[in-house]
Order: C-alpha cells, then sequence, then structure tokens
C-alpha cells in the first residue's frame, strides 16, 4: 500500500512527548495537522486520555501500519519554534545519557509550559513584565595584565578553554570582559554563564546586573535556577527564547535554557559536582555546555581554581603529539598579590582524647577576633551527633528505613534521617533496655557551634558572635542572605558550617580558615574523594585573606590523624598541578577515569536479589552487543547506603577503554532492560537507570 504525505487529513509530524524510559513506549510519536507546522514548534497533542505538550520535530514518515492510529494535535502554541540547534542538544543529551528524547525536552522546558492552555500562555505573553527598580552601573575594572593576557588568547583560538586561576585571581572579571565583547559584537548575541550553586546566584548576579543593565536594559540580566516558582521559571524561560535576556546566570538547568542569540557559554567552577545531575537524566551541564558550543559554533570557557581531572586531561596534547583538545589559560596570582593563606596542619593524635578543636586553634580563633577579624570553621556535617549510642546494650539510632543513622538535632530534640527524613523525637532512654545513659557519636556542625561558644567564651572577655550557616539554619527564605549580610557588616566573629560556605563567598576580612572531619575523603572508597577533597580545601581557603592588606597572615588549618598524607604537601605548596599530575597518574595505572569511560547500571527493588537478578541479565544482554569485547562489566554490589526508605538498592559498574564502545554497547542493549523485570512478585523492579559518567563508583 503507498501513502500520500498529503492526504485531505493534512500532513504527518514526529512529535516528542513525554514518556519516561520505563513506559515502554518510544517518546517520538506521528500526530496529524491540516497544515506544515515548523520544526521546534511546540504543540499540545493527545496522548490516551490527556492533553499533553510536545515539540514538532518535523514531518514524519510513517509506516502505513501506523497511519490507522495517528491522532490530529490540538493545537500550536503561540511561541517561536525552538530552533534546530536546540532540538539537536535535546537529541544529543537523551542519546548519550540513555533516555527519552521527549523526556529530556520536557524537563528542559519550564512546567508551566505543560500545564498551561495556549489561551492562558497567550494571556501571559501580553502581560508586560514588572518594571524592576533601576540599576545603576559599577565601575568597571580595568583589566590587569594576566587577565588582558587571557583574553586575548582565548580570542585567538577557538578551542574550548580552560581558566585555571586561583580563588580571587579575577575570573569573574575576565568571564564579564569576555561577556562585554560577545554583546558588543552583536545585538541579538546572548551569553549563558553556568555556576555551581543557588546560593551563589544573588551576588554573582548582582555583579552583572551594575556592568549589564546600564547599557542593555533592566532585563539583561537573567537569573535561572531551580529556585523559581513556576511562574517565574516560564517568564524567565521567555525572556531567554526571545532574546530579551542577553545574559543568562544559572545553575546546571540553566544549560538547557532555549537562546537563539547564543554566542558564549562560561562554567564557572567547572569542577563543580553540582553540575552532574543525580536523579532523572544524569547529564553532567559542564560537558554538555562544552558539546553545546561545539554544536552551535560558539565559544565557551570552563574555569577553575581546582579543575577537573577530565578537563586538566584535555589540556595536554596526546601521546603522538596531537593538539590538546582544550586550551588551558593561567591566572595563578591573586588580586592585589595577595598570597593564598598558609597551611596549617594539626595532628589530632597529640591532642587530648576526644577534643573537637585543638586547644591551639582555639586561641587563634580568639586572637583574631580581638583584631576585628573573622574565622570560618568548616565541617561537612549537618546536625548535633551522627549517631546515638547505648554503650549498654549496643543499640544504635538506626534508621528503621535505612541502612544508616539517624542523626541527632538538638535544637528541635530529633532524631532526623538524612536519607529518607524519617523523624521522631530523640528518646529519653535507651528504647532497647531502658538505660538512661545514651552517647553521642560524631560531631556536626550544630555542636561544633555550641562547643566553640564555650570554649570561646572560656577565653575572651566578652562572648564571640558566632553564625552557623548549613542547611538547616537557611532554610527559611531569606536567611541565608541576612546571615551572609552579618557577616560581611562585620556582625560576626565567626562563621560555622558546611561547604555551602565554601564557595564563591566574597568574604573580606576572614584570615583564618579551618577545616574538621576531613580525614573520611582520605582514605574513601570513591576514588574521586581525594580530587574533592582538595578542591574543597583550597575553595575554602580561598574565603581568607581576600583583602590583600590581611592576605599576609591568612592561615587555613586542617585538623587530621593524618598530616602526613601527600595530599596535604599539594595543599601547603599550592601544587594543584602536581596534585593533578599524581591522580592522573594514579588513576591511569587503575584504569580510573578520565583513563577509562564509566557508567552504572543503578537498580532499586524490594530485596537485594532481585536487583542482582536484574542486573546480571542486564549483563547478559551487554555481553551480546557488537562491542561487548571491549567492556569490562563488574559484578553487581549494594549502592551506599544499600537500603533507603525501604528499598534495595544495588549498581553494576560497566567500564570501557573506549567512549564509542561504551555508548554503543548501552544503546544496544537499552531497550531490552524492561523486558527484563519480571513486573511482579519477588523478583518485581521498582526502578533502573543508566548513569553514563557517574560522580562515583
Ligand atoms: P575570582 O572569580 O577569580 O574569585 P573575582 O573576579 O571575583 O575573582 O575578583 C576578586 C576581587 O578582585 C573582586 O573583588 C574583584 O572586583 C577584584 N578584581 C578583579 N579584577 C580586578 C582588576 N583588574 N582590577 C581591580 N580589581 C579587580
Ligand atoms: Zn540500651
Ligand atoms: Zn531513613
Amino acid at each position: 500500500m503507498s501513502f500520500d504525505p498529503t492526504p485531505q487529513s493534512g500532513v504527518l509530524l514526529s512529535v516528542a512527548v513525554s514518556a519516561p524510559v520505563h513506559a515502554g513506549m518510544g517518546s517520538v510519536l506521528s500526530y496529524s495537522h491540516t497544515e506544515p507546522v515548523a520544526s521546534g514548534q511546540l504543540l499540545r497533542v493527545p496522548m490516551g486520555k490527556r492533553e499533553v505538550l510536545g515539540v514538532c520535530l518535523g514531518p514524519a514518515s510513517a509506516q502505513s501500519a501506523e497511519l490507522a492510529n495517528v491522532k490530529p494535535i490540538l493545537g500550536v502554541l503561540p511561541i517561536a519554534p525552538l530552533s534546530a540547534q536546540w532540538c539537536e542538544l535535546m537529541a544529543f543529551a537523551a542519546r548519550y545519557y540513555q533516555r527519552e528524547l521527549g523526556e529530556v525536552a520536557m524537563a528542559a522546558l519550564p512546567p508551566q509550559l505543560r500545564e498551561l492552555s495556549a489561551v492562558q500562555l497567550a494571556r501571559k505573553a501580553k502581560r508586560k513584565t514588572p518594571a524592576g527598580s533601576p540599576i545603576s552601573g559599577a565601575p568597571t575594572a580595568q583589566l590587569n595584565a594576566a587577565q588582558m593576557e587571557v583574553v586575548q588568547a582565548f580570542n585567538r583560538d577557538t578551542r574550548c578553554a580552560l581558566l585555571f586561576g586561583a580563588t580571587g585571581s579575577g575570573k569573574t572579571e575576565v568571564y564579564m570582559a569576555l561577556v562585554a565583547e560577545t554583546l558588543l559584537k552583536n545585538p541579538s548575541a546572548q551569553a549563558l554563564v553556568l555556576v555551581p550553586e543557588i546560593n551563589l546566584t544573588p551576588q554573582l548576579k548582582r555583579r552583572f546586573e551594575a556592568r549589564f543593565c546600564p547599557e542593555y536594559g533592566e532585563h539583561a540580566v537573567l537569573a535561572l535556577n531551580s529556585g523559581l516558582t513556576p511562574a517565574q521559571r516560564l517568564s524567565a524561560w521567555t525572556a531567554a527564547h526571545s532574546g530579551v535576556a542577553r545574559v543568562i546566570l544559572g545553575t546546571r538547568l540553566a544549560v538547557f535554557a532555549s537562546a537563539p542569540g547564543l554566542a558564549l557559554i562560561v562554567v564557572d567552577e567547572e569542577h563543580d559536582p553540582s553540575y552532574k545531575s543525580q536523579d532523572g537524566t544524569r547529564y553532567s551541564a559542564r560537558d554538555l555546555a562544552v558539546w553545546r558550543a561545539k554544536n552551535e559554533g560558539i565559544r565557551v570557557m570552563l574555569g577553575s581554581a581546582t579543575p577537573s581531572l577530565e578537563s586538566w586531561n584535555a589540556c595536554s596534547e596526546d601521546e603522538d603529539g596531537k593538539p590538546a583538545r582544550y586550551l588551558r589559560v593561567n591566572m595563578r596570582e591573586r588580586i592585589g598579590s595577595g598570597s593564598m593563606p598558609k597551611l596549617r596542619l594539626v595532628d589530632m593524635a597529640l591532642q587530648p582524647k576526644g577534643s573537637l578543636l585543638a586547644p591551639e586553634l582555639i586561641s587563634a580563633i580568639a586572637e583574631r577576633a580581638k583584631t576585628g577579624e573573622q574565622s570560618l570553621l568548616l565541617l561537612n556535617k549537618r546536625g548535633y551527633a551522627s549517631v546515638l549510642h547505648c554503650p549498654d546494650c549496643n543499640w544504635k539510632s538506626e534508621c528503621p528505613n535505612c541502612s544508616a543513622y539517624r542523626v541527632f538535632h538538638k535544637f528541635d530534640r530529633s532524631l532526623r534521617c538524612h536519607h529518607c527524613s524519617y523523624t521522631q523525637p530523640v528518646p529519653k532512654a535507651c528504647p532497647a533496655c531502658g538505660s538512661l545513659d545514651l552517647q553521642m557519636i560524631g560531631k556536626g556542625t550544630e555542636r561544633l557551634e555550641e562547643q566553640l561558644d564555650a570554649l570561646l567564651g572560656a577565653l575572651a572577655e566578652s562572648p564571640l558572635r558566632i553564625a552557623r550557616i548549613d542547611s538547616d539554619t537557611t532554610r527559611q527564605k531569606g536567611s541565608l542572605e541576612s546571615k551572609l549580610a552579618a557577616v560581611h557588616g562585620g556582625e560576626i566573629d565567626v562563621l560555622v558550617g558546611t561547604q555551602m560556605l565554601a564557595k564563591g563567598h566574597d568574604f573580606r576580612r576572614i584570615t583564618l580558615v579551618a577545616a574538621l572531619g576531613v580525614d573520611s575523603s582520605l582514605f574513601s572508597s570513591d576514588y574521586r574523594a581525594p580530587e574533592r577533597l582538595f578542591g574543597l580545601l583550597t575553595q575554602v581557603a580561598g574565603r581568607a585573606g581576600r583583602d590583600a592588606a590581611l592576605a599576609e597572615k591568612s592561615e587555613i588549618w586542617v585538623q587530621t590523624h593524618s598530616p602526613k598524607h601527600p595530599l596535604f604537601g599539594f595543599l601547603a605548596r599550592d601544587d594543584f598541578e602536581g596534585f593533578a599530575a599524581q591522580q592522573l597518574l594514579e588513576r591511569e595505572q587503575t584504569g580510573l577515569p578520565p583513563s577509562s569511560f564509566h557508567a552504572l547500571l543503578r537498580c532499586e527493588a524490594k530485596s537485594q536479589t532481585a536487583a542482582v537478578d536484574f542486573l546480571q541479565r542486564a549483563a547478559e544482554q551487554l555481553r551480546q552487543t557488537s562491542t561487548a569485547e571491549h567492556l569490562s562489566i563488574y559484578t553487581p554490589v549494594p549502592a551506599i547506603p544499600q537500603r533507603v526508605a525501604n528499598i534495595e538498592r544495588c549498581q553494576m559498574l560497566v567500564e570501557s577503554a573506549s567512549r564509542q564502545a561504551l555508548q554503543r554497547a548501552l544503546a544496544q542493549a537499552r531497550p531490552s532492560f524492561n523486558g527484563l523485570n519480571p513486573g511482579k512478585g519477588e523478583g518485581k523492579i521498582i526502578r533502573w537507570a543508566i548513569d553514563v559518567d557517574p560522580a562515583g563508583i
């Protein structure tokens, strides 16, 4: 039977709709319409009994057998079509991260586009954007020689550039200079600047606004992050899609922004783990940014004081002298020639047993406070104590739903599971034996704050002002901002907190930084732990001595039981290069990324056995693919933690020296995975997912 592509019923369209991997159906379906529709056009289409959002991918070439079932679309949204390049980005992300195209595309669009009808959207589009307060300009810093050299080197090259710049070396000024050049060259150009964390955006946003709004208008700088309300997300998306927003500042999701004039991408703190999504499509926004720039023929700059070993590695020539994939540009000096803080290692083995803070450190903090200087204490654990323990019967505060301990939070006297949020009042006596002698193991920020207060109170004449910043104390909107303002305003002597404090903040009066509880990262089974610790310590050290006048006397203290660990040697010399070389060598010798490529198959089920069985069947499928000989498929192992909210978790590592071979095998085997799930009974699989380039194994 032949098919006439223009029958009375109109044209056939290929449309991406939201359908998760597990639905077992494709996410690109055929629909009909009375007239042709542009590729990239947003549509409303029927799916089952529902009406859903779709993206037109172009004309469909449906098999005649399917034609009988083709339904007409319900409407065309009054929004300019997405660009071909945007659709290509979605297709690449879906292919590379082994997801459905429709799912990736829908997650990249603001949720309100899915929910509002065409009429509601048209009404919203007419509404004027509220006027913001006028923004006055800030003096533009004259770039120094190092910064100018970086800009010139970037302009001479076409490759992805890695800006290796110390904290406080003026990287942000360089980004702004590149953005300024880009906007100047072309009246419709847009720049995308990715940043790791939500809490970074307010300060950075003000800096960019002050620089670009006076010239390009009050809506020229746009912040896109997951903290926006659905309505704000829609209007932000529209501002970028329509070209009104010229500078888009955003967290990882912003890499998917529709920006028709996109001409430059910057990825600040490119090593930051938050660029890697940990659910849904497990994409890396940094890697997608690099791909996107290449695909759109535009420039991209990654920046960091401690680049990821992947990016660092991409800056060296390969063995046969082929030029490096990335161009490395350096800024090693801090602005104002301030030096990096001196490292002081405190050997905890020599301290009084059980002490939280070395006495020396306490007095150093008290000394700073006398002269109006500030100290920052980093402890990457919130709560009061990690575990509550009964020495009489060995009861511990295990979570009944997870293979993890519940954490004691003193402020509301609760035991809380940080994995499933299960919360109970803290028992007065041991629930198992009734003993009243419950003890606390492990220290969190809450306890640190309390003990610090007591220890310092004994030293100082007037009590020192301590502020704690972690996700417990900053849950309320505005509380982080007001705490940070108090620090900037000099109303705080000591700042205690988790890694939220390490990043980005431009504190001027901090001259002492101390990191506690870092030893677990030195000996972790996670091969990326040392890289992350080095990054974190460099970042947090970067919060001290930002004022050149105080830089000389600024210090970073690290409390450890292993002061001789080689990582500290590199840190003391501020020698990231040496550290990276050593880590890369180790990775090469052990065949770990970036010397190889990883994918994790993750599986969740009611029992470990069911999850293991599923993964073993998946391994069988992978062994039958055309590139199987290039794969190493490892035995499934329990994830950490193994059980969360009463669901057993298991994972299987697939490794290859060839990215293509790994990709091909996954693409070939994946369609069969749903069929491996018995779907009911003991062996039922609740969820499975593929994590390409996982953050850890
Ligand atoms: P980074 O992003 O590398 O941490 P920033 O760009 O934030 O560094 O610069 C650190 C500080 O130095 C900021 O307060 C910034 O305003 C200032 N600064 C940067 N470049 C210059 C310059 N060329 N002249 C004067 N001050 C500068
Ligand atoms: Zn007991
Ligand atoms: Zn739990």
